[in-house]
């Protein structure tokens, strides 16, 4: 059966929400993949805004590797995503400017991860806790020069409790909380690139809990900002990405202390791997962590915009381009999206509206494990987000 523009088809298996991805491509105008199950994804992207592998969790959505909470199931030779990884993971990646609530960034408290007795990981060039530290000091004026307030959690090297981290964070009026770590692997030598995290949502496990069973996290508690979260996560993380050749790790959740324990949207960054031998060798070099910090900073003022701009924030291929055309400006251009493609006429507003009016009845209705619902109403069938699809 065929699926109108804008409209959402609920599939319930076994109490649960589903939606294809034809659906989900159909409504926000991307082109979709899905890859069978054990294949790698190719990070090349340029053909599927959305890619999905069967059976997985794993998905590339705009050129960035992200982790749904749930794997994507085949049924009747659909592959089917959970109404809770379209609520909390698709739409604030791909419509991050139009999350709810995104407010008028003020502060970002600077949380440089470990400190005093606590040295996080060390490499041969120097440990974790002072590199983290020394991003977040080069970082601090960079937002400042912006018109941000920033609070550094620790300003030095000695020990600040978590709790006492995430207080800070929720003491400060419109702010932002980002979590500066670097990454160690015990088994895999060679395990490096970027990864961000954000709080896991309610009910879902998180991204390095594997596929386990979703009762298992029934009682977990979930933010109220994961949406906000999530959407600062993309916005730090395409911007990581798109300056450093680091490998794509991706965008996770966890629920590290530090992102438990924040009220404000909050993301923890780990900016490569000490136990890497290149990693660890770039990390301890001043001019790359100086590049790291511009990198998040960049990110951190994409998402500060977002209420203000209204437009879809730049992604991985957008700045690795503007860096091929112009590779001294770390500035962020004032026609971002339009000068990607400039062959996509936009979304008009109304039709916006429109079709966000059924994404929220889904949205609003998305706790998986939640008892079974009534049938969803049918959105208005002009409801439709679909302007010209972004790839030809
Ligand atoms: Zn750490």
């Amino acid at each position: 059966m065929a699926i109108a523009e804008g409209e959402w088809q609920v599939i319930k298996i076994d109490g649960h929400d589903y939606l294809s991805v034809e659906n989900i491509s159909k409504f926000y105008g991307l082109s979709a993949e899905v890859v069978p199950s054990g294949e790698k994804i190719q990070a090349n992207t340029a053909d599927h805004p959305l890619e999905f592998v069967s059976g997985s969790r794993e998905a590339i959505i705009n050129g960035a590797r992200s982790w749904l909470c749930f794997p994507v199931i085949e049924q009747d030779g659909k592959f089917l995503v959970t109404r809770t990884d379209l609520a909390k993971t698709i739409e604030p990646l791909v419509r991050p400017h139009r999350v709810a609530d995104l407010g008028n960034i003020q502060t970002v408290v600077l949380d440089p991860g470990h400190g005093g007795h606590d040295k996080g990981q060390l490499s041969r060039y120097g440990a974790e806790k002072d590199f983290a530290l020394d991003v977040a000091r080069k970082l601090r004026p960079l937002l400042q020069a912006k018109g941000l307030k920033v609070i550094m959690t620790r300003e030095g090297d000695y020990f600040v409790p978590l709790e006492v981290r995430a207080q800070i964070a929720n003491r400060a009026p419109n702010a932002i909380f980002v979590s500066i770590h670097f990454n160690s692997s015990g088994d895999d030598p060679n395990a490096t690139g970027f990864e961000i995290f954000s709080f896991t949502p309610r009910g879902a496990p998180s991204t390095s809990d594997g596929n386990v069973a979703a009762r298992a996290f029934n009682n977990q508690p979930g933010s109220s900002v994961d949406a906000q979260s999530m959407a600062l996560s993309a916005c730090i993380y395409h911007s990581l990405l798109g300056h450093l050749p680091e490998y794509d790790r991706g965008i996770k959740r966890a629920r590290f202390a530090v992102l438990r324990l924040t009220k404000v949207p909050a993301v923890l960054i780990e900016g490569g791997f000490l136990t890497e031998r290149g990693e660890s060798k770039l990390i301890s070099n001043k001019d790359w962590r100086a590049k790291l910090a511009g990198a998040i900073g960049i990110g951190i003022e994409t998402y500060q915009a977002l209420p203000v701009k209204k437009q879809p924030p730049m992604i991985v291929a957008d700045y690795r381009r503007q860096a091929k055309s112009a590779p001294v400006d770390r500035s962020i251009p004032e026609a971002t999206v339009k000068e990607v493609d400039a062959s996509d006429p936009g979304i008009p507003e109304a039709t916006v509206k429109e079709a966000d009016a059924s994404l929220l009845e889904l949205v609003g209705r998305s706790a998986l494990l939640a008892p079974p619902q009534p049938q969803m109403p049918t959105p208005a069938p002009t409801a439709s987000l679909q302007s010209a699809p972004i790839v030809p």
